[in-house]
């Protein structure tokens, strides 16, 4: 397994990237995705954070209210901590077993880790990092995903800066073009990929310390 983790801002095209790598054979462990379904109904994080915040977090049809969790911990950052101190274990494990699963074949296994600058993982062997300026990202996300201008430029100024991602990048994407250059950059970044060593099949992955929890909710939350 060659095992290398993908970042950038919120709406800067790690899904994107994710996908154009998929289609080069990669096996994307998608931080997002696992969150939401370490929170499906019948799942023990669900039962535990409505014991914890209450049935107001449950939409009627027994799913997590993710805008009801927002609104409680957006202005308080203990509950905030107490709900990273329930999904993130769950979050953990999940990839941890599906790298585990992967170790001792040799495909390129990519974590889509929204914030990995923020919460620094050990043991990748190297991390890719979307770019794009604050504008593109801005537009994209109020053109593309329906945010509002202010809610977009709100959750950004809430993440890592562009410097702060891109000083600890070994690849950067710039993502600030159209997708026909970007594909471009998908045939390089592959390139480098396959050139790194494999892991040793007994790979143990490193889990990141508990207390490294998002400084502000994801849009998960
Ligand atoms: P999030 O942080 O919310 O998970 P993301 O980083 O995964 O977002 P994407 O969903 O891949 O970002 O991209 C955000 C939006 O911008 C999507 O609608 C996507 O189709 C579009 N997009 C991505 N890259 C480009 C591009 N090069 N040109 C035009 N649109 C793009």
């Amino acid at each position: 397994m060659i095992l290398v983790g993908l970042t950038g801002g919120i709406g800067s095209g790690k899904s994107t990237v994710s996908l154009l790598l998929e289609g080069k054979g990669a096996i994307i462990i998608d931080a997002d995705a696992i969150v939401r379904e370490v929170q499906l109904p019948g799942s023990p994080v669900l039962t535990e954070l409505a014991a914890k915040f209450g049935s107001e977090v449950l939409a009627a049809d027994g799913s997590l209210d993710r805008q009801a969790v927002a609104n409680i911990v957006f202005t308080d950052p203990d509950a905030l901590k107490a709900l990273n101190a329930i999904v993130h274990p769950a979050v953990g494990k999940e990839m941890n077993r599906r790298m585990i699963e992967q170790r001792t074949t040799d495909r390129v296994v990519i974590l889509d880790i929204p914030l990995l600058t923020e919460n620094p993982r050990e043991g990748l062997q190297g991390k890719i990092v979307v770019d794009v300026p604050v504008e593109v990202q801005v537009e994209r996300l109020v053109n593309f995903r329906g945010f509002a201008e202010e809610d977009a430029r709100a959750r950004i100024s809430r993440q890592a800066t562009r410097e702060q991602r891109l000083e600890t990048a070994d690849f950067v994407i710039d993502n600030s073009g159209d997708l026909e250059s970007l594909t471009a950059q998908i045939d390089k970044l592959w390139t480098w990929l396959v050139s790194l060593p494999q892991l040793p099949a007994d790979y143990e992955p490193i889990t990141p310390t508990p207390n490294a929890g998002p400084k502000s909710p994801n849009k998960n939350t």
